[in-house]
């Protein structure tokens, strides 16, 4: 019996593995630890339109652990989506985002985007949450983006373009994050209440010079201009992709071009020197 558990064991949880795993459990008892100590930082970048006026910026949390220094979502956000600690992280980036709008507001930013993870919409607290959030900080209609992605619907696609629509009752615009990757589908654009679409860096990458990922773009941008979504391209990172964007119609970037992702500080910085 001992044998052969030990034979699945072994078969199962090879030593590297175990060594991931083991790592996924440390990572996530420090993310617990995170929450509870206030590790976490909203970072800012800029949305903005082909004059460079910055219409928005998009909130892009970080964590700051404390032997490794910042971490990038990248490394975490999927953990706390599989143990459900992107509800907190979430709660939290949302309050501070609504705290930082004030100072935003001042300097002339009129609009924060912010990521939501699918996990939030289906907590019995959610709208309560953000309407406590938006009413303490006096929070303008139009003032806030919630940035989703399809994977919002892959649990209860009813339940979650319900919760859309309430965000859009509190003041909330809706857009449709990394559209063009994973699976999707134009049909999301139908199902999905949603006045914007955030173009995938993966088809902004070298556009002008892909003409596939041109193709697909100038598909998606004729679309969006009759249903009437704005179109904001990401990771814009050279002249040549910016001029094909704009001569198609896509008046929004978001980029390393024109900025990288900063703390409220350093923005206000590159806001008046800018
Ligand atoms: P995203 O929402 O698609 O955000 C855009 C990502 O592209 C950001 O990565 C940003 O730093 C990066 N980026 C911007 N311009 C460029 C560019 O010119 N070139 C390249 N190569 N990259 C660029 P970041 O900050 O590492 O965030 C990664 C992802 O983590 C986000 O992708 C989003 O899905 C998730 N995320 C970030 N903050 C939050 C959050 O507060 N909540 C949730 N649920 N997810 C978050
Ligand atoms: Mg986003
Ligand atoms: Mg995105
Ligand atoms: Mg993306």
């Amino acid at each position: 019996e001992a044998k052969r558990r030990g034979s699945n064991t072994y078969q199962w949880f090879t030593p590297d593995l175990e060594a991931d795993s083991q790592h996924q459990l440390m990572l996530r008892s420090q993310l617990q630890e995170a929450i509870q100590k206030h590790q976490f930082r909203v970072f800012y970048q800029p949305i903005v339109s082909p004059d460079k006026t910055v219409v928005a910026v998009e909130a892009l949390v970080r964590w700051l652990h404390p032997e490794r220094g910042w971490m990038a979502p990248n490394d975490f956000i999927p953990l706390a989506e599989r143990t459900g600690q992107i509800v907190p992280i979430g709660t939290w980036v949302l309050e501070q985002v609504c705290r930082d709008m004030p100072q935003l507001r001042a300097v002339g930013v009129p609009h924060i985007s912010v990521n939501f993870s699918p996990m939030q919409f289906y907590r019995d607290d959610f709208i309560e949450t953000v309407t406590g959030y938006v009413e303490q900080y006096g929070i303008a209609p139009g003032e806030l983006t919630a940035e989703i992605t399809e994977n919002v619907l892959l649990r209860d696609a009813n339940h979650a373009i319900r919760m859309m629509n309430e965000l859009r009752k509190l003041g909330l615009a809706i857009a449709l994050d990394d559209f063009g990757t994973g699976f999707t589908s134009l049909s999301y654009l139908n199902m999905i209440p949603a006045q914007k679409l955030k173009l995938d860096r993966e088809f902004v990458h070298q556009i002008h010079q892909n003409p596939r990922n041109g193709a697909i773009t100038r598909g998606i941008l004729a679309i969006a201009a009759e249903l009437d979504i704005t179109v904001i391209a990401e990771g814009v990172e050279s002249p040549a992709e910016l001029d094909y964007l704009q001569s198609y119609g896509c008046n929004y970037l978001q980029g390393y071009l024109f900025c990288e992702p900063l703390a409220l500080t350093d923005l206000l910085v590159w806001l008046d020197h800018k």
